[in-house]
């Protein structure tokens, strides 16, 4: 049997696996403390365990992180680094260190079955989910791999695929990313985003509803269809009203992302139907001026276009951000540097 990869289980799974093995509840803290707490990547290291349970632990479980296969540093300090999976697959995590903050952005499938027009991903379709371990692994991986940027501050689930696409994975790689004998990341500071699959959104537990960041893009069913399919399921008002019914505490807000593609969603009439759509919805808003690679379906909006739509939304009291482009020179809009290294010329870019 394939032995069991650590990274994915919880404090309550893994006891039970631990009990498998004959052996006390206590032994798994000390995996877990071992794992997040010290860095220990190999059960040899875990000195306080006895050799007998190492050497079944060598057997039963494992602690293998992906390989990783190439690391692309941008001119501002953003690394990406394209990792392979034990299977061969290959996925992409991304590291954006800011001042006071490093935010890893993780992948959560091996593509995307989503297919959004602007997206790299999207190109290849989806390939496989990935397990919750391996969504954690990203992390402990990017420390390894990138021991110079420090720790991990904020994660991001907006890598290759749709996170609620891959539910039951994502929801478990969250408690493990957030709890404290986990990652012991913030809740606060862990974001998910989605296409908006809505089935998905109204079973998220509160906990990631309050992070939750929802890919708009559009405000016409019609333009959103044509570069969202998911659109033609979920359209926008069933998006936006799920949106508006679920509860909030005061302070919390959804994200609406925005990508801003040149000519097509960037007038100000585009931004007064938003500014409408948006009213009822505890958000704020993340503008993101689309940045077009070779074979791109899609331009670059104007500054001038994206300075109008910010400041309207910004005149109806909005909160709203023009996200800054991070790691353009290597491509760092997931999905990307995979789809180069696999020669995919069809496949578009992706922005969010
Ligand atoms: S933008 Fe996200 S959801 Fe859409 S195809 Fe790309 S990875 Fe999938």
């Amino acid at each position: 049997m394939k032995p069991v990869l650590l990274y994915g289980l919880d404090r309550e799974s893994l006891e039970n696996f631990i009990a498998g093995l004959d052996e006390k509840p206590f032994r798994a803290r000390q995996i877990l403390s071992n794992i997040y707490r010290r860095g220990v990547l190999s059960f040899a290291g875990m000195t306080e365990l006895s050799v007998t349970l190492r050497e079944k632990l060598a057997v039963e479980a494992s602690l293998e992180l992906p390989a990783l296969v190439e690391k692309q540093v941008s001119r501002d300090g953003t690394e990406k680094l394209l990792l392979e999976l034990s299977d061969g697959e290959r996925i992409e995590t991304v590291l954006i260190p800011e001042e006071g903050r490093l935010t890893q952005c993780v992948s959560t499938q091996v593509g995307c079955a989503m297919g959004c027009r602007f997206c790299r991903t999207a190109g290849g379709g989806l390939v496989r989910n990935l397990e919750a371990g391996e969504i954690v692994a990203q992390i402990i991986a990017a420390q390894k791999y990138c021991p110079e940027l420090g720790r991990v501050t904020n994660v991001v689930f907006m890598g290759m695929g749709e996170p609620l696409h891959n539910y039951d994975a994502v929801v478990r790689a969250f408690s493990i990313i957030t709890s404290d004998w986990g990652i012991s990341i913030s809740r606060r500071k862990v974001t998910v985003s989605t296409s908006g699959l809505v089935d998905a959104i109204q079973k998220l537990p509160h906990s990631m509803l309050m992070n939750l960041a929802v890919s708009l893009n559009a405000t016409t069913d019609e333009q959103r269809s044509a570069i969202m399919p998911v659109n033609l399921r979920w359209p926008i008002a069933e998006l936006l009203k799920t949106l508006a019914t679920l509860e909030l505490p005061d302070r919390e807000h959804f994200t609406i992302e925005y990508v801003l593609l040149g000519g097509f969603n960037d007038t100000l009439e585009d931004a007064k139907r938003l500014a409408k759509l948006l009213a009822p919805i505890k958000c704020k808003i993340n503008l993101i001026p689309y940045n077009p690679h070779e074979g791109s379906h899609f331009k670059a909006p104007s500054q001038e276009d994206v300075r109008k739509f910010q400041e309207y939304l910004l005149e109806k009291n909005f909160v709203a951000m023009v996200r800054k482009s991070r790691g353009d020179d290597i491509l760092a809009a997931c999905g990307q540097l995979r789809a180069e290294r696999a020669e995919c010329p069809a496949a578009p870019e992706k922005e969010s």
